[in-house]
């Protein structure tokens, strides 16, 4: 296929996606209800998109480790990626800090009649001991992305000192990976259908316009507060290295990346966008699949500059919401947990609102407060989750940059 056939191709499906988007809001938005058949079709097509996260991310990382040359390097790209991650993750939450300290979204705002909705309980050890798989098929099975890593990495370290003698394994892993590309693009092809559905189920559940028109008035300048911060972190700090990163604008390398983000706001989940921002990257920006593969399976479960600012911004809300003076050292504890529960929450749907908990608790403040931002988290999530893929995506660039593989 020429290259002006391909480019061709790539804006036709992402009109499509728009345009399925577009129509999802409106179905959705009217119905204000779920329609089970339209829910379906959401449901297959995220299906088909977690289905490839173990084959594509264990061929993808065996691959990336094995064909790293001098395992030394591997060494660098984990303290390289590991800065990235760091770096920015702080940058999102001091930006949220500070938009919620200059907005004040919860000035004025009763808490009184806010209770506290289960979410569960989390705690950052469980995430860490997690890490290392006791039973990898029930990894898998649950879809835990990060002892999967931890399996791959080590998997493919011991692989590649064995030589020729494990070189048949080498070339089926590799064909597994191919296999799992070509699939992916495959299942990318239905994304309009897929996003039409997704959009219209989320938004009728909702309860359409009326409904979300009314959480968000009552919300109002809290989401305006989320929403200013993830604008503010993507244009500015990620506009800025993806620019370094690749030497093309910020918009163009969006341009480029219009897939995933596209599929993040759809489906709300960095680990179901996973293997699409895994194409994207290497297809579109060309980024050499040694730094993909391991950055993006990574980053898609711990880098979440999104998260991390809407933590923060959230805790300080339902503060200001009680009337509770925050001390200097009490915000930074804020900034402190709000990136410990970015690292921990999981790449799928709101959970981020599950490790509100521990920033809550280990800042004094009461739990119940979640119960004031629970109405519109499910929008929130989608706008969050964008910025987390952005987050991901971007670092690629600026880490091959640094690195100056390829
Ligand atoms: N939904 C987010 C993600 O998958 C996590 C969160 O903030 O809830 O990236």
């Amino acid at each position: 296929m020429s290259d002006s056939t391909a480019a061709g191709k790539h804006t036709l499906l992402l009109t499509l996606i728009m345009v399925g988007m577009v129509l999802g809001a409106l179905v959705g938005g009217f119905s204000q209800t779920e329609i089970a058949i339209i829910a379906l079709l959401g449901d297959l097509f995220l299906n088909a998109l977690k289905m490839m996260i173990v084959p594509l991310i264990v061929s993808s990382i065996i691959n990336g480790v094995t064909s790293m040359g001098d395992i030394r390097k591997l060494g660098k790209l984990g303290a390289v990626t590991a800065g990235y991650y760091i770096t920015t993750t702080v940058l999102a939450v001091t930006i949220g800090i500070v938009a919620v300290n200059v907005i004040q979204p919860g000035a004025g705002v009763d808490a009184g009649a806010a209770s506290a909705p289960s979410v569960g309980d989390y705690s950052f050890l469980d995430v860490v001991r997690g890490m290392i798989p006791s039973n990898l098929f029930s990894a898998m099975a649950n879809g835990d992305i990060l002892p999967l890593i931890f399996f791959a990495l080590f998997f493919g370290v011991v692989m590649s000192t064995l030589g020729d003698r494990v070189k048949v394994l080498r070339e089926a892993v590799d064909g597994v990976f191919l296999v799992s590309m070509t699939m992916v693009r495959i299942i990318i092809a239905a994304a309009p259908v897929g996003v039409f559905a997704l959009v219209a189920t989320r938004i009728g559940a909702a309860g359409g316009f009326d409904a979300f028109g009314r959480e968000l008035s009552a919300t109002g300048w809290y989401v305006v507060t989320v929403l200013a911060g993830l604008a503010v972190h993507s244009i500015l700090i990620l506009g800025t290295l993806a620019f370094f990163g690749s030497g093309k604008t910020p918009i163009r390398v969006m341009a480029l990346l219009a897939e995933p983000l596209l599929l993040s706001f759809s489906t709300g989940s960095s680990s179901a966008t996973l293997p699409v921002t895994m194409k994207s990257v290497q297809e579109n920006l060309g980024v050499d699949q040694r730094v993909s593969s391991f950055v993006l399976p990574l980053g898609a479960t711990v880098n979440m500059d999104g998260t991390a600012l809407y933590e923060a911004v959230a805790a300080v809300f339902v503060a200001q919401c009680y009337g509770i003076e925050l001390s200097f050292p009490t915000q930074l504890v804020i900034v402190l947990t709000a990136t410990l529960a970015a690292i921990g929450a999981a790449g799928i749907p709101q959970a981020g609102l599950v490790t509100m908990v521990m920033v809550l608790q280990t800042a004094g403040l009461p739990v119940e407060g979640i119960g004031m931002i629970l109405a519109v988290d499910w929008f929130l999530d989608r706008c969050r989750t964008t910025v987390n893929v952005w987050g991901d995506a971007v670092g690629t660039l600026v880490i091959q940059r640094i690195l100056r593989f390829g």
